[in-house]
């Protein structure tokens, strides 16, 4: 059953100084007819994979971007669609500050959506301005206000390791975001990506380049921020007050079935779905040995994917390595199918790995979490895991 739908819009209104997403900078009558005809090709895919039954079960629809909030009033249209095939408990749309104003927020709580992710990375002007954001921080504090005030959870998206940002900046960051309540917040380590502006500038600056001892302190610190302002974290870079964890980003960590639409979009299907869907998807069979398929869409239209194919140990190491991102970790049920797929010896190996290393622990129900000392080295965790994929 595919439980979660994610769309991507892949415009912005400008081109942030870190990014390499799929997203064009465009403006006026530029962004309108390309908007237009995107939007055009992405409804019919909807209306396509609804009139094929693909979407009845969706649970949790999610559009991103890009900034959907440059489609205007648009988006909400968009989000009427997807609710006249299906009926999401969440959806959720990505929204930067600049663009989600009253009209916005009303139109799109009135269409069905239920929460707004927005862009915020730092309410501090210098480095908001060092990232090519082109919102202020009291925009971003606006936007949360205006989400609440209409009626949709809101999340905020932050980044640490800026240029420029210090202990005091990124304290006083999370004091006003935590003063100005938001539903949840999501905190990121900034990288730096090949080929980006601020890249190229950390070539020249090497002070500009994001320093790993200062990013593990942010994160601790937005830890014990967040959590003192009466959010838990839930994930390794996600807090919510309670009843307020996004519930699509859960899909993606437990191994639920996605459909991705639109260029760049990824999903992830099981054998049977796809080649349920191959029609609409490129026409390749999953393939014999295949459990899982992950593809991106690579083009506008919908009939180019980048396609993996996993077999049942890749696809029960992936789900053993996104669970232990998550503050619950996994399950004696997960635990026993990874035993069966990958061997009862390798997976007592890797989770005695983790044991030793302090990386996890057993909790009262038996599920292994991650602890403290997993959580700041995750990729240490999440490796142990994703080796159980290669064959003995
Ligand atoms: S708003 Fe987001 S997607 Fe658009 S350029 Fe900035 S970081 Fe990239």
């Amino acid at each position: 059953m595919i439980s979660a739908l994610y769309l991507h819009i892949p415009f912005c209104h400008a081109k942030c100084a870190y990014c390499d997403f799929d997203s064009r900078a465009l403006c006026g009558a530029a962004l309108e007819d390309a908007a237009a005809r995107y939007l055009d090709g992405l409804l019919a895919r909807i209306d396509a994979f609804g009139a094929a039954g693909a979407l009845a079960g969706v649970r949790t629809a999610y559009v991103g971007g890009g900034t959907p909030t440059v489609l205007g009033p648009r988006l909400a249209g968009l989000v009427r669609r997807v609710r006249s095939w299906c009926d999401p408990l969440e959806l959720t749309c990505e929204a930067n500050p600049e663009s989600f104003d009253d009209a916005m927020a009303a139109a799109l709580a009135e269409a069905g959506a239920t929460r707004v992710s927005l862009g915020v990375q730092t309410l501090e002007p210098a480095e908001l301005a060092a990232i090519g954001r082109i919102h202020s921080a009291e925009q971003a504090l606006a936007a949360v206000a205006r989400g609440r005030a209409a009626g949709l959870d809101v999340s905020c998206d932050l980044m640490c390791g800026l240029p420029g940002q210090t202990r005091g900046s990124w304290q006083r960051t999370l004091g006003g975001i935590a003063a100005a309540v938001p539903d949840h917040v999501s905190v990121y380590p900034l990288t730096l990506e090949e080929g980006t502006p601020l890249a190229r500038r950390a070539a020249d600056v090497p002070a500009l380049e994001p320093d790993a001892d200062f990013q593990a302190w942010c994160m601790e610190e937005a830890r014990r921020a967040l959590g003192a302002a009466g959010y838990r974290p839930y994930e390794v870079a996600s807090y919510a007050r309670p009843g307020h964890a996004c519930a699509h980003n859960i899909a993606y960590w437990t191994g639920e079935s996605y459909l991705g639409l639109g260029r760049s979009a990824a999903g992830m299907l099981a054998a049977g779905e796809w080649d349920g869907l191959a029609a609409l998807l490129g026409g390749e069979p999953s393939g014999a040995g295949t459990a899982r398929v992950r593809y991106v869409q690579v083009d506008d239209a919908g009939t180019r994917f980048d396609v993996e194919r996993l077999t049942v140990r890749e696809a029960v190491a992936e789900d053993l390595m996104l669970g232990m991102r998550m503050t619950r970790g996994v399950g004696p049920e997960l635990l026993g199918r990874a035993r069966a797929a990958a061997g009862e010896k390798n997976v007592d190996a890797a989770v005695d790995g983790a044991l030793s290393r302090g990386l996890a622990a057993w909790d009262a129900d038996g599920r292994l979490v991650p602890t403290e000392r997993g959580w700041l080295l995750g990729n240490e965790l999440y490796g142990l895991m994703w080796d159980l994929a290669a064959d003995d």
